[in-house]
Order: C-alpha cells, then structure tokens, then sequence
C-alpha cells in the first residue's frame, strides 16, 4: 500500500517524467560533462586527487579500515576509534570514485575493489553494517557491567548519538558513486542489503520503529539510492524519515546543546530536538537551528525528495529557513554555524569571528544544499552564496599541499592556530576530497534548450540540451581577473539556445543575497559587460533571476566575452552584527581578504585599516601559484583569506578591520 500511494504522487506530480534530473527542474552538469583545464581551480583538482586522496586513504588505513578488515573476520572485542569512522571511509571511496570517473587509474581501482571486498565482509549476513557493534565497542563501567558508548546494547537503541543511521547514508552515496564512476555493482549490492534492513526495521508498521537518526544524512543519500537503482521504497523511507523528525521524541541531544537565540517562530529554539533539528516538524521549521552540518544535510535531503514527489510544504521551509541564513546567519566566508558550542548555527546575527566555529563540513554542507536550491528555483542567488563559502570557507578548509586542514574556519586569530594532518573525528578531510571533484556540477547546468554558466572555471565541456549537444570552453583567470572567454559550439550551425550568463551578485552590489553584507561603494550593472563575437551591440538582456541571457542562432566559432570590473571593495556588516560593528573588510571579485602575521612582521590580529584607505595590487607566490595580493594605504598586506596560515602556521590573522566607520583609533597598527 505505502508504495502505491507514492507512485500515485509520483505520477500524478509528473516527477518520473524528470528523473533524469533527480526530479528537479533543472539538471546539474554530470562529472564527466566538464574537464577542467586551467585556471584557478586545476590546482586544486590535482592536489585533490594525487596528495588530499592519498592522505585520506592512508590514515584510513591506520585506524578505520583495519575495522572493516576485522569485522569481516568477526574479531570481537577489536574495535578501534568513533563508531560513526565508517562513514570517513565511506567518503574516500566517494571521493575516489568522483575522481576516477574523469581519471582512469587502474591500480587506485583495485586498492579500492580491496576495501570495498572489506567493508562486504564486514555486513552481517541481513544487510547490517556497523563495524563498531559487530566488533563489540564495550567499555567496563564502574559496577563492572559494559557500558555502551554511544551506540547503546542493541541495534538501533540509541539513535541519537550512534550514528548507525549516518553511516550507511555515506555507504549510499559512495555505493552510487562508485556504480556510476566504474559500471560495478560491488559496492551498491552492500548499500542495497543495508537499505533493505533499514526499510524493514523502519516505517509506520506496527513492528517497525517509528525513530530518526540523530545526524542527518541518509535521507539524500536514499533519495540518490532511490535515483540509481528505481527502487521506489527507498524514496518512500527517506520521506518517512524527513516526517517522522520532531515527531518521535528522540531529543536527548539537545538537553546538552540548547539554543537560546530569539524566537523567529514563537517557539522555543532551546525545545528538545533542537540540536538535531527535531524540535519540530520539518514541514513546520522556518529557522536554522542546532548543528550545522546536520541541518544542511537535513536541509539538502527535504530539497531531493521535494523535487522527486513534488512537496511544496518542504520548499516552503527551506525557502524560509535559507532566508533566515542569508540574513541573519551567513559568515562573511560563506559558512555557517557560528558556535562552538554544539558546533551550532547561532542566534540571529550572532557572527563572531575569533570564535567563529564555521567547520570545513559545515561549509560543503552550505553548498551542497544552495546547489539544490539552485536546481529547484533557478536563480543565482544560491549561486552567490556557493561561490562566497566555495572560494573562501571551503578551500580554506585545505592546505595549499592538500594534506593539512582545518576543522573550525576562524574569521580572526591571534596565533596559535593551525592547520592539522588529521583529526580524532576526521569528518573535513574525507568531506574534502569527495567535494572538490563536485565543483564541476555547480559549474553548468541546463533546462530544456536553456544552458546556464554559474562559475567561471577554466574547463571544456559538453552540454546535454534539447537542441542537441552544445559545447562551452571556458578561458579565464577567475577569481584573479574578471575577464572570461566561452566558446560556443552549436550542434549545427543556426541551432538556437539560450545561453544563460550568470551576473555574480559581488560584481553588481550585492556581495549576499540580503542586507547582512554591503559594498561601501556598490557596484553596478555597469561593472558587468558581456559581448557576442565582440559587438557589443549584442549586448543581451539581464532577466530577473540574476542572468545575463542571450537568445540566438549559434554557430560554431562564436564567442561570449564576460567583463567584470574587480576593483577592492570595503564590506560592511549589517548593524545589528556585534562583532563587526565599527570595522570594515576588504573583498575583490569573490574572494575575501585577510591580514596575516606573514606579511605583517608577525601582528596581524590588531592590524587597523582606515575606512578611506587606497589599495594596490600585487602578486604573492606560493611554490606554482600565483596570488593576488594587495596593501593598503596604511601599509597592511592583504592576502586571499584562504590561504592564511599556509607560509606560517599558527600566525595572527584578521578580516573585520577596525577603523572602519564610527570609530577613531589613535592606533596606526597596533602592537608594532
Ligand atoms: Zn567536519
């Protein structure tokens, strides 16, 4: 009965019509649609895929795997580490998967086919798959009786704090990747069995349990499961879970980490639940709430099974709830959950930045969601806010030689604080290294004869429209320049699409999608031009939704400038900001700028920069990279707030600068 009510939704909401598109009404380009060629972010992607991966794996190897290896023998009372470090292995695979669809590499394939054959042995016969119960995590209590740390004596007794729910929603996401990167089943018949377990033990039956998982994540994983294999319970049982939070009265976490933020809807941000967003009904939130980086997964699954069945009640609150963030909630960096505490989404303008939390994960979890966001709605706005937290508070998270990271993405530091090779809870890195390759997807997407340019990334690709397939190759320096080259082929001469040209948000005043950040000077429409075949006379029309449109007859050989005008911009915060109040930053195109000890013979914590100050530009070189860097007036150096802390580790840094309007220090740059 449960699933024939869903097919009648499904068929009635037309969403099997557009499951190409995992239901939503536009589709992201795949992984193998885009070659990165150049630019900015081939560094990134090499880096990624020769050294973060290879970390990643190798400190698997040390600790998380070998549980695998010795759950599959059975080898009770073996365990080692956190019971949710399965899921960290399950993010490598993914990470190589998404690597190896654009990047044939026979041996890394067989290493992993080695921990795939693993992670099988380690299943128990009827699709359970939990290393650390299965080798017995179990500690002596006081009276002598084993206590049960975390996971509670029996399956699924304490969903809370388990995390047995989370891991396999990584073991999804990783079955898939691997399925669709190398066309083999090995890993996706594990997440099958255990999706099948999961759907048997969980659902309105009067046998099953009716509890959540306290760390979202396995409803967009099951909803990607569902995409992949058809198999209509597993979208069923994501919607089961997504309704069933707030509903099953397990919020014990929240009596540890509570909010006391003001109350956008009446009621109590501090009710239990709230720490794990189950202190209402999603259908009923309107606020983010609690830990970040399981809010915005929470977030990204209503948005996937939203778009499959066709569920205003969830886009009517993740709409509300990313209002609330973009208004009142964003890091100037682009990530969120302000607090330490509960690693926690703040109150309202509650944005500090020496304590800023902002964790790596939280900062993929923001784009990952505002990617969804972008694919139901089709407006740059989300665009904005995943290039913001992309090329600030994401690839801060990572070393510019891919094997350190940061957990907690600061927004000031007077020393002391660095990047670290790894980590008791590793969750960044193994987030990392299957993230970057996504970057692509946010790159294009399409709709119908409609091609959309989100990011400007150096990179060929081939594009899947109605018309037939068009190819773009992109040629630019971005985010250093604001100049970029696409070559349009059509797939015949005289073929018309739409070419959909992103208007960056920075570019025309207006650095985020609300009033919490503001140019001193905004820009203007005039700051960005677009040509066809170098006439400007082409000149196209900018829709409402943040785009630059031009409607044609393509033929091959054509060619669409882009120029932004990229002067330094102050940034100022919303007043009701405490911590920014009387300071200023300092942004050019995307990318935020800091002060760091580096530069700064050590002191960069009090550095002072006036609100008239001038700035001039110049180059900073770190090994093959080049930077743009820039000193002010006053003489402050400036750096791209991603790679502080790569020269010297542990040095002073700043990005709110004092002097900035209201305030006269009788300091130039304190302490000299
Ligand atoms: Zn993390």
């Amino acid at each position: 009965m449960k699933a024939k009510s869903l097919f009648c939704i499904l068929f009635a909401s037309g969403a099997i019509a557009t499951m190409a598109s995992g239901g939503y009404p536009f589709s992201p380009a795949k992984l193998t649609d885009v070659a990165v060629t150049g630019g900015f972010w081939l560094p990134r992607f090499e880096t990624n895929r020769i050294v973060t991966l290879k970390t990643d794996f190798e400190k698997c190897e040390l600790e998380r795997i070998p549980n695998f290896r010795r759950a599959a023998k059975r080898e009770w009372g073996t365990f080692k580490g956190i019971p949710f470090d399965d899921s960290d292995v399950y993010k490598v695979i993914e990470g190589a998967a998404n690597i190896l669809a654009v990047h044939p590499d026979q041996e890394l394939e067989k290493y992993v086919d080695g921990v795939i054959a693993a992670i099988a042995g380690a299943q128990e016969p009827d699709g359970y798959l939990y290393t650390a119960r299965t080798l017995g995590f179990a500690y002596k209590g006081k009276d002598g009786k084993p206590e049960f740390r975390m996971m509670g004596p029996t399956r699924w007794s304490h969903l809370a704090h388990s995390h047995e729910l989370y891991n396999v929603g990584h073991l999804y996401e990783a079955a898939v990747a691997w399925y669709e990167a190398t066309g083999k089943r090995n890993l996706l018949d594990v997440a099958i069995r255990s999706a099948d377990l999961v759907d048997r033990t969980f659902g309105p039956g009067e046998t099953q349990l009716h509890e959540t998982s306290g760390h979202e994540e396995i409803e967009l994983a099951l909803a990607k499961l569902y995409r992949a294999t058809g198999e209509v319970r597993y979208l069923e049982l994501a919607k089961y879970l997504l309704d069933r939070r707030g509903k099953d009265g397990n919020g014990q976490s929240a009596k540890v980490f509570t909010q006391s933020g003001d109350l956008a809807d009446g009621k109590a941000l501090g009710a239990p639940g709230a720490y794990c967003q189950k202190h209402l009904p999603v259908v009923d939130q309107r606020e983010a709430v609690g830990h970040a980086v399981r809010a915005t997964y929470l977030y990204s699954g209503m948005a996937d099974v939203a778009a499959l069945v066709g569920n205003k009640e969830y886009v009517k609150a993740i709409d509300a709830i990313w209002e609330n963030v973009v208004q009142k909630k964003l890091a100037l960096n682009g990530s969120v959950g302000a607090r330490r505490g509960g690693e926690a989404f703040g109150a309202n303008y509650e944005l500090p930045n020496e304590t800023a939390y902002l964790e790596t994960c939280a900062g993929i979890g923001n784009a990952l969601w505002n990617e969804r966001m972008f694919l139901l709605h089709g407006d740059a706005k989300y665009v904005d806010v995943i290039e913001r937290v992309l090329y600030n508070g994401i690839v801060s998270g990572v070393s510019l030689s891919g094997d350190e990271f940061f957990y907690p993405n600061p927004l000031a530091s007077q020393g002391g604080y660095k990047r670290s090779k790894w980590f008791g809870c590793s969750c960044c890195p193994v987030n990392v290294v299957r993230f970057i390759p996504q970057i692509v997807q946010f790159t294009y997407a399409t709709r119908g004869n409609d091609a959309y340019v989100n990011l400007f990334v150096e990179s060929d690709a081939t594009l899947k429209l109605g018309c037939g397939n068009v190819r773009l190759s992109q040629e630019t320096d971005y985010p250093w320049n604001g100049k970029v080259k696409i070559g349009v082929t059509p797939p015949l001469d005289g073929v018309r699409f739409a070419l959909h040209v992103r208007i960056p948000g920075w570019c025309v005043g207006r650095p985020v999608p609300s009033d919490l950040y503001t140019q001193v000077e905004p820009g203007t429409m005039e700051d960005f031009k677009v040509t066809v075949n170098g006439r400007a006379g082409a000149r196209p029309s900018r829709d409402d939704k943040g785009y630059a449109v031009i409607d044609r007859e393509w033929k091959a050989g054509d060619t669409v400038e882009i120029a932004m005008n990229m002067p330094v911009r102050r940034i100022k915060a919303n007043d009701k900001v405490e911590a920014d109040k009387g300071r200023l930053a300092v942004e050019r195109g995307p990318i935020v700028y800091c002060a760091e000890g580096a530069d700064n013979a050590g002191k960069a914590f009090h550095a002072f920069i006036p609100a008239e100050a001038t700035f001039t530009e110049g180059a900073l070189e770190i090994g093959a990279e080049r930077f743009v860097s820039l000193k002010s007036s006053n003489g402050v150096t400036l750096v791209p707030y991603f790679i502080w802390g790569n020269r010297k580790p542990g040095n002073e840094m700043q990005t709110w600068f004092p002097g900035g309007y209201g305030v006269r220090p009788d300091y130039h740059r304190l302490p000299q």
